[in-house]
């Protein structure tokens, strides 16, 4: 994309976000892999190396072996502790601390959008969190700091320490099903924001990418921010092919511009 047409599109989604009065943030992979985390589903990924029927929710609960190599695999990743969030991820905190942000509803389960200071109370994480892992018997949860030294003392399994419980990666795995109440409060969200910015998602993985189009459907404008096309893409007011971090430093800066001027 010409420079010049760029600074045309981040001006207009500048100007979007100061005339908003509710705006919604989206983000998926695309805004992780500026932090080194890997697209899970893309070439190279890890369903590329492991075979993703190894890491069904039903074969995690009905299958010692699988929740070993399961548990190894998160132990090798160190692909959530050791990340740090990106400047898209700061621009988008930036808009909360100015006031603008009435929630992010993510892809991701990094746990970054808190690491760079969006209130938990405001991120709605579809996929759940993978810096945490919780007791399928009694619900206790445990950072995975805590069951990573575990594992690295040896253990190949640990249960939870309250029940001996099976515990899980609080992420959401193939086959399980999405926590009712977040998808429900991020539908609520996206139906009642007038303005939905996709940021680093192709909308092609549901239901996450129903939630674009709940905005839409009730009126919302949308802004996509994507590398690669997306089915909604013709809905989008404005589209901006480009890097998250890249674009979304640079909308930032447009939108303090204007808030300095008026
Ligand atoms: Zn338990």
């Amino acid at each position: 994309m010409e420079t010049r047409d760029m600074d045309t599109l981040v001006n207009q989604v500048a100007d979007l976000m100061v005339n908003s009065r509710r705006m919604v943030v989206f983000t998926g992979a695309g805004v992780s892999t500026e932090s080194g985390i890997p697209d899970f589903r893309s070439p190279g990924g890890i369903w590329s190396r492991f075979d993703p029927e190894d890491f069904t929710y039903q074969k995690f609960v009905s299958d010692s072996e699988a929740r070993r190599k399961h548990w190894q695999l998160l132990r090798e990743g160190s692909l959530t502790t050791d990340a740090r969030p990106n400047p898209a991820h700061y621009a988008i905190t930036e808009l909360d601390s100015l006031g603008m942000l009435d929630c992010v509803i993510t892809q991701n389960v990094d746990n970054l959008h808190q690491k760079a200071g969006v209130p938990d109370e405001k991120v709605f994480e579809l996929h759940g969190n993978l810096l945490w892992a919780a007791c399928l018997s009694c619900g206790r949860r445990y950072p995975f700091d805590e069951i990573k030294l575990r594992l690295d003392k040896g253990e190949e399994m640990p249960d939870c320490e309250a029940c001996h419980g099976i515990l899980k990666p609080a992420a959401v795995f193939f086959g399980e099903a999405l926590p009712a109440d977040v998808l429900g409060e991020a539908a609520q969200r996206s139906q009642n924001c007038d303005l939905f910015i996709v940021i680093g998602s192709t909308l092609v993985v549901y239901p996450a990418a129903y939630m674009p189009q709940y905005a839409v459907d009730a009126g919302a404008k949308l802004v996509i921010i994507n590398l690669s096309s997306t089915p909604m893409d013709n809905d989008a007011t404005v589209l901006i092919s480009a890097k998250a971090g890249e674009a979304m430093s640079a909308v930032l800066e447009k939108v303090k511009e204007k808030k300095a001027a008026s």
